[in-house]
Order: structure tokens, then sequence, then C-alpha cells
């Protein structure tokens, strides 16, 4: 379902014994955020965050 083709299998196996996606390495730059393997995973364990929120949540875990 990813438009640019950057997810694949992952290697580990989740809490139902299925196999996650992941990003293939290197590739996150080609991310356009257009949600579709959020709103597509029947298990809704994809999330896509802004890189910003991110760091302002990192900030805040380190204070
Ligand atoms: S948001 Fe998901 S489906 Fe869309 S480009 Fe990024 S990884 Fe692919």
């Amino acid at each position: 379902m990813c438009p640019t083709g950057i997810l694949e299998m992952g290697n580990e196996l989740n809490m139902r014994i299925a196999y996650t996606p992941q990003v293939k390495e290197g590739k996150a730059k080609y991310c356009t955020a257009c949600k579709r393997c959020e709103y597509g995973c029947p298990d809704w364990c994809i999330y896509i965050l802004n890189e910003s929120d991110n760091e302002s949540t990192a900030k805040k875990a380190e204070v």
C-alpha cells in the first residue's frame, strides 16, 4: 500500500505472533507522510509522526 515502496516485512514478531513492517534502511527520507500505511494497518500499530514532534517529545523527556 505504500506508494513509495519503502516498507518491507521486518524480522521481529509482535505479541500477536505476526511480522511487523519496517522502513527499508536509508529510505525513511522518501516517506511522504501520506498515512496510507497508518490507515491501512489492520492492527492500528503504525503511526506517522512529524520529526519536529519527536524532537519536542525527546526534549520533554530530557527535562
Ligand atoms: S506514510 Fe506510510 S505509506 Fe505513506 S509514504 Fe510513508 S511509509 Fe509509505
